[in-house]
């Protein structure tokens, strides 16, 4: 549904750098017996989290969320987020960052697998989910299981309008976020701090309707994972602070490989994009 999104679509991918070693990869991110490795900074990220937020119930059949995933590094953020100016919350499309690192996030909600979450459990990538509301509302506890794995609920509305910005009045757009912020502090426990526009459109309206729904910042994208393929606006590989779109799609497994086969031939780290911005 994020789609509209123009890109320059290049399928070369990484698909020419699939003969590096993906165990390679993986290793380099995986420091057993080193807890010296584990920055004393990184604070578990479900605290926010109510106590029957488990998953456990609804989820019997998902592995550990830790019984294979990487240890992780940590990288000290090199960039700081704008503030709120003049009542409009700052724009992001990518982080520019000298670090090793690249950001997942994954929009609306609708497929919900248990195959995702195995893959994101197996891998121990950190995701920040753009949920709505209204494509989650059946079984929003299914994304429980991502929030034990260190993945974030972030806003994309209730209603997915994507046309919301030239259909709607200011207090209807404000309505539609501030919704969502209700939805996600009652069903998991946290208010987000990071928007994604329906359709990735965006107007001084909508950015001054996420400032004041208590959000940070907009969050678009300029990489995406889709078809089973990357499609890169710039570029045909990923860059470092790049931030990767991907949906919750029948093709979700495709889609992840070709992420993660992209992220590995780039030779950069998943971490949490929350984290990075400090906006946890
Ligand atoms: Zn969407």
């Amino acid at each position: 549904m994020c789609d509209d999104h123009p890109s320059t679509v290049s399928r070369r991918a990484a698909l020419g750098l699939l003969g590096t070693s993906l165990a390679a990869g993986l290793g380099a991110c995986t420091v057993p017996g080193n807890p010296s490795a584990e920055s004393p900074t990184a604070a578990p990220r479900t605290e926010g989290a109510s106590p029957s937020a488990s998953a456990s119930a609804t989820m019997s059949s998902t592995p550990s969320p830790t019984a294979s995933a990487p240890a992780k590094k940590h990288f000290d953020p090199d960039f700081t987020l704008p503030p709120i100016q003049g009542g409009l919350a700052p724009v992001i499309t990518k982080i520019p960052t000298k670090q090793p690192v690249v950001f997942l996030t994954i929009d609306d909600g609708q497929v919900k697998s248990p195959e995702s979450v195995r893959l994101l459990s197996e891998t121990g990538y950190p995701a920040t989910l753009f949920l709505t509301s209204n494509t989650v509302r059946d079984n929003p506890a299914f994304f429980k299981a991502f929030m034990a794995q260190g993945s974030l609920v972030e806003n994309h509305t209730v209603s997915h309008n994507v046309n919301m910005t030239t259909q709607w009045s200011y207090q209807r757009q404000l309505d539609d976020i501030v919704g969502m912020q209700d939805f996600a502090l009652q069903q998991y426990g946290r208010k987000p701090t990071l928007f994604r526009p329906p359709g990735g459109a965006y107007s001084t309206a909508m950015r001054q309707a996420v400032a004041a729904a208590g959000l940070k910042a907009i969050i678009t994208w300029e990489a995406k994972a889709n078809a089973g393929r990357m499609d890169y606006q710039y570029g045909n590989s990923l860059r470092p602070g790049d931030i990767v779109l991907m949906h919750f799609r029948p093709e979700f497994a495709a889609d992840f490989e070709a992420f993660r086969s992209a992220q590995v031939a780039a030779g950069l780290e998943v971490v949490l994009l929350e984290e990075f911005l400090g906006v946890v």
